[in-house]
């Protein structure tokens, strides 16, 4: 099951996938301090796993660290964004909601690494572009892709760690190899799949 939550001053979606069986569960960038977040995890019964960061914008993280006193799970990023989602000056929060926001991964994993959730598996692909460690979670047709692809659009560059060239590449070269049913549950708006991107996308600028 897969429930999005949107929020905070950016819009910003973020998703519990649950396995149903099993309960156990994952929420994929609480970027915002939500009740409701933790009201649904109460009121479905889930055992939350992991907390997932995709990448360093406060926007993805700043509930990190009070959801993680509520449900008692570790927090996981990328290695690659580590030293981004500690550094006050890449998480942005201070330009925008000024407050200094960073948070400290309990836990890092490479690419390629596996999550998993009962019967449901994910795996770790790093996108960067957006910033230098910006990740996205692959699995049961579903991709979580941060704020490396939207619909109709990939994410800003222009941030500090951003780049245009890797972005493009991460999307080509990683994003579009994967089934064409995939499902892509953004960091903002709603959800896509892979066909559709392929077909809809110009990178030619
Ligand atoms: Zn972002």
């Amino acid at each position: 099951m897969v429930k999005t939550f949107i929020g905070g001053e950016l819009r910003e979606n973020c998703y519990i996938v649950s396995d149903d069986s099993s309960k156990e569960a994952i929420v994929i960038d609480p970027g915002y301090k939500e009740e409701g977040i933790y009201k649904f995890i109460l009121e479905n019964k889930l055992k939350v796993k992991y907390i997932y960061l995709t990448h360093c914008h406060f926007d993805h993280i700043y509930g990190a660290n009070w959801l993680k006193e509520k449900v008692n799970a570790p927090i996981l990023c990328l290695d690659k964004e580590l030293d981004n989602i500690q550094n006050e000056d890449v998480t942005m929060g201070k330009f925008v909601i000024l407050e200094a926001v960073t948070v400290k991964p309990d836990k890092v994993l490479s690419e390629n690494d596996k999550i998993n959730l009962g019967s449901l598996e994910f795996k770790v692909i790093h996108t960067p572009g957006h910033t230098s460690g910006s990740s996205c979670l692959y699995g049961n047709s579903m991709l979580f892709s941060g704020d490396t692809l939207f619909k109709n659009a990939h994410g800003r560059c222009d941030l500090p760690t951003g780049s245009i060239n890797s972005i493009i590449n991460s999307i080509q070269q990683k994003l579009f190899n994967l089934p064409d049913d995939v499902v892509v549950y953004p960091g903002h708006g709603i959800s896509t799949t892979i066909l559709e991107e392929k077909q809809n996308q110009d990178f030619e600028y």
